[in-house]
């Protein structure tokens, strides 16, 4: 007899473990589907903020990751020009003061392993290429090995990261929405290495940035990417994994890495930064993490907005599968949720991007935050999606910098 579950997961990622982890934990039945094998890498920083931190923790996994990963405290920011700036990460809102480096070979298998543990069953090699809504169920099919595969559930849940392809059948989205693209290496041997993650401006197209995230003290994963409207500037640099070569030949980041032997190929891959108008659902359909357009749009982390995404999704699943309610009022209650906790925070990110990621506009910023304690602080929130910043005043206060650099540059608490 066919086995129907309470819930069909497209894609093992940060989004899709995390929601099997909460579903399963509250006994539903859960199949998590990927057209990988486990363990699988994923090209990314690796970079856990505060905010991913701190569901790692609620799912019980971060003592085992503050093990395995790299531990940071501190953070700097670089402008176009070179003059950096540098702050301890602060701990706000109850959420760790520390970032973890942690290489997704090893987060996503630990998340996924965490969710079977409570029971989530998981079908690797599928390669999901439909979900259709019928009746009272929802099928999920597609191919493993060639061969067709289909399985059933009340309702799925597609988290299936910047891949399009799949929402693009669907008609869920009918065009590429504006991306980032970025690449990274892995990089050994660095010599003075800093214990801070780096976010640097110098030596990369803008709107864009590039990071040097320590995997260790000698090792770190270094990658750089840009925000393409359109087609035509997504191809303005031959590809992210150009900008990223271009990126560790200047003279800056040079001096950094000096004769670091690169131990990874390069390599790319578009980031889905549009949240704000991306839809989050249709029939019996859920979309979680990145394939709802869930990535900051200013620093490019994903895997918190994931991570998040994935325990409010399991709540409303929850109360769907409870209540055998699937109705669109449902659904669209799980949208209005994502959008009371993401949307005025990434209207927010497209704003400041759209006013500070060029040349001068950042030389400036990092100028005078190199004086004021205030703004370089508020610059690292931001930087870190602390959802806390208030926003109109972070903006005012990035104008009038702008504006008037002289008047707002006396050196103000400098503890
Ligand atoms: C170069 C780069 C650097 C980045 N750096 C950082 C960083 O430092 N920190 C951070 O927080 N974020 C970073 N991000 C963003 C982050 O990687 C993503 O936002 C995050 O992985 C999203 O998680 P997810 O679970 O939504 O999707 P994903 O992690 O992309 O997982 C999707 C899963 O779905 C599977 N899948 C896709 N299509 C199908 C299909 N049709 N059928 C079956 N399975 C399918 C895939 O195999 C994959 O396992 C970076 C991204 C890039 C490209």
């Amino acid at each position: 007899m066919e086995t129907i579950y309470d819930v069909v997961i497209v894609g093992a990622g940060p989004g899709g473990s995390a929601t099997a982890y909460y579903l399963a934990r509250e006994g539903l039945s859960v199949l998590l589907l990927d057209k990988a094998d486990f363990p699988r890498d994923k090209t990314c920083g690796d970079g856990l903020t505060p905010r991913a931190l701190a569901i790692l923790d609620d799912m019980g996994l971060l003592d085992h990751l503050v093990e395995v990963g790299c531990r940071i405290t501190g953070m700097e920011i670089y402008g176009p020009n070179g003059q950096s700036i540098a702050a301890p990460i602060p701990a706000s809102n109850g959420r760790p003061g520390y970032m973890l480096v942690v290489p997704r070979l090893a987060l996503d298998n630990t998340l996924r392993e965490h969710a079977l543990a409570r029971g989530a069953q998981f079908e690797p090699r599928v390669h999901v290429t439909d979900v259709k809504a019928q009746g009272d169920s929802v099928l999920v099919s597609g191919e493993r090995s060639g061969q067709p595969v289909s399985f059933t559930g009340r309702v799925a849940v597609i988290a299936a990261g910047a891949n399009l392809r799949l929402l693009l059948r669907l008609g869920m989205i009918s065009e590429t929405p504006p991306t980032m693209v970025a690449a990274r290496a892995y990089y050994d041997d660095i010599d003075v290495l800093s214990d801070r993650v780096q976010f640097r401006f110098d030596g990369v197209p803008l709107p864009g940035y590039a990071w040097v995230f320590p995997t260790g003290q000698r090792s770190a994963n270094i990658g750089a990417g840009y925000f393409a409207r359109s087609k035509r500037e997504r191809t303005r640099f031959a590809s992210p994994q150009d900008a990223l070569r271009s990126f560790v030949e200047t003279s800056h980041i040079k001096d950094v890495i000096g004769r670091a032997r690169r131990v990874s190929p390069v390599k790319g891959y578009p980031l889905r930064v549009d949240f704000t108008t991306a839809p989050t659902f249709s029939e019996r359909v859920l979309l979680v993490g990145e394939a709802a357009g869930l990535v900051n749009p200013l620093s490019g982390e994903g895997v918190d907005y994931a991570l998040e995404s994935a325990r409010v999704a399991a709540d409303h699943l929850i109360g769907m599968v409870q209540s055998a309610d699937f109705s669109r009022a449902r659904f669209e209650a799980y949208d209005r949720d994502l959008r009371e906790h993401f949307q005025a925070l990434f209207e927010f990110c497209d704003r400041l991007r759209g006013l500070f990621f060029n040349r001068p506009a950042l030389n400036l910023l990092i100028k005078v935050a190199a004086m004021r304690n205030d703004l370089k602080m508020l610059l690292i929130r931001i930087v870190l999606g602390d959802h806390t910043v208030p926003r109109r005043v972070a903006i005012s206060k990035v104008i009038r910098t702008l504006l008037w650099p002289r008047r707002l540059s006396k050196p103000v608490d400098v503890r």
